[in-house]
């Protein structure tokens, strides 16, 4: 199960990326964090591309390999205490959890998304939460996350984990956290096929 929605998210997180063809996983172990996913990926840059682009820096897509860590951590948040529950105060709980990333919380999303906002979280604080982050937003918008901070240092590992969840919460649902799709009808949402109803997905892709 665990390893089925890893490589569906994956599958479609990094369909442009270079070498995503080689993502495989090779086992799922019980971990202090949950039940983690490992993967190889041989053939998948590491480093983030960045070059001058006249005045500003262009930056290219966020490394394959820190997207599969993140969707690992996210997975094991998800199915840490068996089968995944979106209790009705999990923004509350999140933010108790995580005051040093996310503050008072104000989170305007869907439960599917608490995973994704728990295992981001957690690998902040494992590397250090940077001198002067705070949270000033986190929220859905166009059918995925835009999570807006302020930051003095470690500009780059942030700016990528923020990056990472942001294109990660495309292919989430935001109802139950099950693999997903950005759809029309109304406004857009990511949802899966369950609560999708009749709305396709955006783009028609
Ligand atoms: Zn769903």
């Amino acid at each position: 199960m665990i390893a089925e929605e890893f490589l569906s998210i994956a599958g479609l997180a990094l369909r442009h990326h270079r070498g995503a063809d080689s993502v495989t996983v090779t086992a799922v172990e019980p971990s202090p964090h949950g039940p983690l996913v490992r993967w190889s990926a041989p053939l998948l840059a590491v480093e983030r591309e960045r070059r001058a682009d006249g005045p500003t820096t262009f930056l290219g897509p966020v490394p394959g390999p820190v997207l599969l860590t993140l969707l690992a951590r996210v997975l094991a948040c998800r199915w840490r205490d068996g089968a995944p529950r979106c209790p009705p105060d999990w923004a509350e709980r999140l933010a108790r959890r995580h005051r040093d990333v996310f503050g008072q919380g104000c989170f305007e999303c869907g439960p599917g998304w608490r995973w994704l906002w728990e295992g981001a979280a957690e690998l902040l604080q494992e590397r250090g939460v940077p001198a002067g982050f705070r949270t000033s937003q986190a929220k859905e918008k166009f059918g995925s996350i835009r999570w807006y901070y302020d930051c003095s240092d470690d500009y780059e590992y942030t700016q990528s984990l923020v990056d990472g969840v942001e294109l990660l919460s495309a292919y989430i649902c935001e109802e139950c956290g099950r693999p997903g799709r950005i759809r029309q009808g109304g406004w857009l949402r990511c949802l899966c096929p369950e609560h999708a109803g009749n709305r396709r997905i955006a783009g028609g892709a």
